[in-house]
């Protein structure tokens, strides 16, 4: 439980008032459960109103109990002079009596609450305990407004600058056609037609990973679970890679035990397969190796991507899963991505109650192993089940 320290400013002319408040303060906790935390107070005290302003602006206490009839500046006049909510301090007001009219008063003045006079330890701490729930509630919604638009700022810049580059190349390529730098025959463009098509390509599967991940994280996702064949999502997944795969001499091998199906929403599970394919490709050597492998176990689907690529040092394994986390180091110099591929799987694995986890060795390869319940049972085409180990190279 995190621990938070309140400073209580004490405005009192009378002395046994001010350390009878910091006696029964001194081992005062209060436990905030919604907020995981537990305050605790630093009391600081002020025998005037003048004292008070001057602590105030050194100290910047969070709380101030101020009494409603000092000698020199009053408790009112105090208000007034340091505006108590624009300095954020919660102001209780200690009378001697409890009057509607000073109620109004000082509430008017910024006041948060009333303690009347003569109070019992016990009234103190109450007054207390609800003034720094309050201060931490509020303080605890201010930082995850603060933490909601910094995210989407961060989304927002994300975006903008993967865009710039691509948009660039694509504007650039553009340009020596519109100025026919090549001749006028289209056979000379083929090459720059052919990049800013892999450039366009690349820009759509950042914007489409962006909204995947909004998506699931509004928790507005509209899921369409149906019992999903997840081998044929497995092999469409292959197929998106399969001409960059060839092209580099990757092979790509799926097994599987005969029909694996599970409840899903197909569009979220091809989203896991997906991205951790892709991968297995992008971050492979020449002539490397991807294996995915789909079998059914104790009523639960384990997924294995496998590849025989660069590897991930252990020390940056805990961040991979991380939004817009890119390991950037002379071996993913020059492959592009949004640094969110992960983060969707991780997040898509934990709204199926599903596990997640990953091996890898730096140069050797790395493999992740995805286990998701199902409701589905493991059977061939014929509706049998098969125990066979299938294997399809494509
Ligand atoms: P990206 O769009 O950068 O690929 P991901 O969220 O999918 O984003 O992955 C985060 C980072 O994890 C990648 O930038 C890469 O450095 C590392 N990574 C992911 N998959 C692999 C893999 N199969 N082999 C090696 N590194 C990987």
């Amino acid at each position: 439980m995190e621990e938070v320290r309140l400073k209580i400013l004490v405005v009192d002319d009378e002395l046994g008032m001010r350390v009878g408040v910091e006696r029964a303060l001194s081992d005062f906790c209060v436990n905030v459960d919604s907020v995981c935390c537990c305050v605790r107070f630093e009391v600081i005290q002020a025998s005037s109103g003048e004292e008070a302003v001057e602590k105030i602006r050194a100290d910047k206490p969070d709380i101030m109990l101020l009494d409603y009839k000092l000698g020199g500046m009053t408790g009112l006049e105090l208000l007034e002079e340091i505006d108590v909510e624009y300095q954020n301090i919660l102001t209780i007001m200690i009378t001697a009596y409890a009057s509607l009219e000073t109620a109004v008063i000082a509430i008017k003045r910024g006041a948060y609450d009333f303690l009347a006079k003569p109070f019992t330890p016990g009234e103190l701490k109450s007054v207390i305990k609800k003034s720094s729930e309050h201060i931490v509630v509020q303080r605890q919604a201010l930082k995850l407004a603060e933490e909601k638009k910094q995210i989407r700022f961060q989304f927002i810049s994300v975006l903008a600058h993967e865009l710039k580059s691509p948009l660039g190349a694509v504007e650039g390529y553009l340009r020596i056609m519109s100025d026919r730098v090549l001749g006028e025959e289209i056979g000379a463009y083929e090459e720059i037609i052919g990049r800013s098509l892999y450039r366009i390509g690349m820009m759509r599967k950042q914007i489409m990973d962006l909204l995947d991940l909004t998506r699931i994280e509004s928790g507005q996702a509209k899921r369409n679970m149906e019992s999903v064949d997840v081998v044929s999502v497995a092999r469409e997944g292959i197929e998106d890679v399969e001409r960059q795969a060839s092209e580099r001499g990757i092979c790509i091998e799926l097994e599987f035990d005969g029909r694996v199906e599970m409840e899903a929403d197909r569009s979220e599970l091809s989203m896991i397969l997906n991205n951790l394919i892709t991968n297995a490709v992008k971050y492979n050597r020449d002539g490397g190796k991807v294996r995915v492998s789909i079998c059914e176990r104790e009523g639960r689907v384990m997924i294995e991507v496998e590849d025989t690529g660069i590897g991930i040092e252990q020390e940056q394994i805990g961040s991979i899963f991380d939004d817009f986390v890119r390991i950037k180091n002379e071996n993913t110099k020059g492959i592009s991505g949004s640094g969110l591929g992960l983060s969707i799987v991780k997040k898509l694995v934990d709204v199926y109650g599903g596990e997640l986890s990953v091996a890898s060795e730096v140069g050797k390869g790395t493999r992740f192993s995805v286990v998701l319940p199902k409701k589905a049972k493991v059977c061939d085409g014929n509706g049998q089940e098969r125990d066979i180990k299938l294997v399809e190279r494509v």
